[in-house]
Formats: C-alpha cells, sequence, structure tokens
C-alpha cells in the first residue's frame, strides 16, 4: 500500500537536484526540542547544525519546550537562528510533576537503589520527570497539537551530513511511523518491571499487536524477555494528528494517535495509520504510566516509545535512517559509501556504533534483510 518512491517525484535524493520548495509537498511538522535554560550553548549547537543541515532549505518551525519559562535571553539566542517560525512552550506543572499519588516513599528506595547501583540519574527526580514527560504527555502540549509530525531534537547534539531530502515527507510517503538513527541497548536496572507490564497489556489487549510487529527487535526469545534494545533519541518521528507519536529524534512519529482517545485498531486500510497511531497512543499511554506505580524505577522514555512502536506499528512501518548522520554523548551513526560521500558527513564513517558490539542495529536487521536497501 504504501507508495514506491519512484511515484512520488515529490522530494529529491542526492545533491543534484535542489529542493523546490514550490513544487514540493510539506509535511504538518515540526521539530521538537525540550531544554532548560541552562542548556542554552547545547541548544544553539544542535539548532545551528541542523538549520545548516537540513532546516535552511525547509523551514520547518521550532518548538521549544521547558518545565521553567525560558528566558528573554534564551528566546533571543535561539529565535536568530532560523527563519522557520519558533515556539517557546511552558509545560503544565502537572504533566511535568511526580503524580500525587505516587508513592513517594517507594519512589525513593527505588532511588536510592539505583543510586548504590550507580545508575546514571538514578537519584534524580527531575530526569523521571523528564522520562515521564517524554513518554506520556509531551504529544498533549498545546504547542504541538498543530502537528502530524515531530522531529526530536536534543541539545549538544551532532549532525553531522547534509540532508537534501524531506525526511517528514519520506515517511509520510512510506507510510512509515517511527524513524531512528540510533540503537541500543537499555540499563537493565532501571526498567526492571517494564516488561511485565508490557506483557501484562498484551494479554489484555491482544487486538493492539500488530500482527507484522517487530517483535525480533526487542525480544530475542519471542517476546518472553525483552532484550533491552530501543532507539536511542536520535528519533524523528512523525505523529500524526489523531494519533499519538513515538519517538525522538532519530525518532520521528506521528502525533495526532494520541489525541483521539477513542481509536480502535481496525483493518480499515484508509483509516490505518491514524488508527495505528492512536493505538500506540494508547500503549504509549498506559506504559508511560504516569499512572503506573512501578514508574519510580526510572523507565526511560526512549524504551517506553521503542517498545511501543516495535509492537504496535508494522515493522515496515520502522524507519532506520542510515543516512543521517548523528551523534548523541559517545554514540554516533556515520552514514556509509555514497550516502557518507553525497552527504558530505563530517564523521568518519569506520567510526559508527552500528558497527558495536552492543549496537541493536543487528536486531534490527534480522527483520528484513532488505534493510539496507529500504
Ligand atoms: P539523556 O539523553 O537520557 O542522557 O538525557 P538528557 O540529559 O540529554 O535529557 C534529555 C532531554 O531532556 C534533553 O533535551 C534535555 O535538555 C531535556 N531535559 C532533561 N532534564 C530536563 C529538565 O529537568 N528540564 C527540562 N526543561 N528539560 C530537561
Ligand atoms: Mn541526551
Amino acid at each position: 500500500l504504501a507508495p514506491s518512491a519512484e511515484s512520488k517525484p515529490s522530494h529529491s535524493f542526492g545533491n543534484i537536484i535542489p529542493h523546490d520548495p514550490s513544487t514540493s509537498h510539506r509535511a504538518n511538522a515540526t521539530l521538537l526540542m525540550l531544554a532548560r535554560n541552562s542548556d542554552l550553548d547545547g541548544v544553539i549547537s544542535s539548532v545551528e547544525q541542523l538549520e545548516a543541515k537540513f532546516n535552511r532549505k525547509f523551514n520547518y518551525p521550532w518548538v521549544f519546550l521547558n518545565d521553567e519559562p525560558f528566558s528573554y535571553e534564551f528566546k533571543r539566542r535561539v529565535k536568530v537562528l532560523t527563519n522557520g517560525d519558533v515556539s517557546f512552550g511552558l509545560i503544565p506543572h502537572e504533566t511535568w510533576v511526580q503524580p500525587p499519588w505516587i508513592d513517594e516513599e517507594r519512589a525513593e528506595r527505588g532511588r536510592n537503589m539505583l543510586t548504590q547501583d550507580d545508575v546514571i540519574y538514578g537519584d534524580s527526580v527531575s530526569y523521571r520527570n523528564m522520562c515521564r514527560f517524554n513518554s506520556g504527555f509531551f504529544f498533549r502540549h498545546e504547542l504541538l497539537t498543530p502537528y502530524k509530525w515531530y522531529w526530536r531534537v536534543e541539545p549538544d547534539v551532532r549532525f553531522y551530513c547534509d540532508l537534501e531530502y524531506d525526511p517528514f515527507v519520506f515517511m509520510e510517503d512510506h507510510d512509515k511511523i517511527y524513524g531512528f538513527t540510533i540503537s541500543m541497548p537499555e540499563w537493565e536496572s532501571t526498567i526492571i518491571s517494564l516488561w511485565s507490564v508490557v506483557k501484562e497489556f498484551i494479554l489484555d489487549h491482544p487486538e493492539y499487536v500488530s500482527p507484522n510487529n517487530s517483535m525480533g527487535f526487542i525480544s530475542d526469545d519471542a517476546g518472553d524477555s525483552y532484550n533491552m534494545c530501543h532507539c536511542k533519541n536520535c528519533s524523528i518521528s512523525c505523529w500524526e494528528k489523531s494519533l499519538l507519536p513515538l519517538t525522538q529524534f532519530g525518532q520521528t512519529l506521528k502525533l495526532p494517535i494520541w489525541t483521539s482517545g477513542g481509536a480502535k485498531l481496525t483493518q480499515n486500510s484508509l483509516t490505518i495509520s491514524r488508527i495505528q497511531e492512536g493505538f500506540t497512543m494508547r500503549q504509549v499511554k498506559y506504559l508511560s504510566c504516569s499512572c503506573h506505580p512501578d514508574r519510580t524505577q526510572r523507565w526511560g522514555d526512549a524504551p517506553v516509545h521503542s517498545i511501543a512502536a516495535a509492537l504496535f506499528t508494522r515493522k515496515d512501518q520502522l524507519h532506520f535512517f542510515k543516512d543521517i548522520g548523528y551523534k548523541h554523548a559517545e554514540f554516533a551513526h556515520c552514514p556509509q559509501g555514497r550516502q557518507w560521500r553525497e552527504g558530505h558527513c563530517s564523521c568518519n564513517p569506520n567510526d559508527s556504533f552500528d558497527f558495536a558490539e552492543n549496537s541493536c542495529l543487528r536486531h534490527f536487521m534480522r527483520l528484513d534483510d532488505d534493510w539496507m536497501f529500504g
């Protein structure tokens, strides 16, 4: 059902045919960043790169969200970097802080345990707030409701290559839901209870699981246990409006699902992506569980989104953006061969996390032998 690349000449690949906004269609999409005022330098660095490598040609709007008001200085320094529209939003308090029904004593015991184990952000309450918000709330923020798709960007990341086509339009044209660039295992001790909650959910709602899912990406034993694989903030997720979103940079997802509430999964192909988004949204809503007691465990938003994307969409709706050169912390994805040359990539193609022993890319690849050409 997905249109082929040939039948949709709406965007160009490579560097020869320049993007022409007057003849290309655009997606209803935004570049999204969660940040603190203190992240300003890293924000500027990320925005500057993504503008130069991609958005200068496309002028997608940016949305910045913060749990505190952005400073005048922050807004002034960021707005000047783009020709696109920029919005700065405040996250409503009740969608950021720990919900009142969480047993704080239990939560504190969980934090202390992770701290003893030297788990990164183990004792951080604000990191948990961030993960909870990114899992289940961000797509409901009023600044995001106009959009169907988002590309999640973080401060202090690197974009290595020119992107000459529109990844949102690509995803829309090919019926993709979630796109990523880096996948790796999560720290097991942060999500001990997550998989049992997922299994419980699947048992309650088998109808939500796509018959053509990617269980092989996230489980090595057909769903009995989670292999910790997740897509690490490299998401372009395109969320369609009435559906829910699933991703991070590298993550692209469809948005509206989350807000549609009553969507049901049906086999009606006309509305399938919308419904799946809604579907996903309910799932994510459940998992992100601002409402689950085990949320005290510091579940990262990346495993929550990745599990939902893997189980509630078709495997051909996940997309590995192998042509997007991206680095987060010490983890980099660098394109290879022709894509590296044509993207004028500044990364070393031999230095890509894809080749690391603990990269989850091979788990994704084993879903489909065509991954290299997809
Ligand atoms: P990591 O990538 O999991 O190591 O986590 P980061 O520290 O990079 O945080 C992920 C994203 O959330 C980044 O965009 C941060 O700027 C943002 N973030 C993290 N903590 C907070 C917070 O307390 N407030 C706000 N406004 N943003 C935060
Ligand atoms: Mn980060």
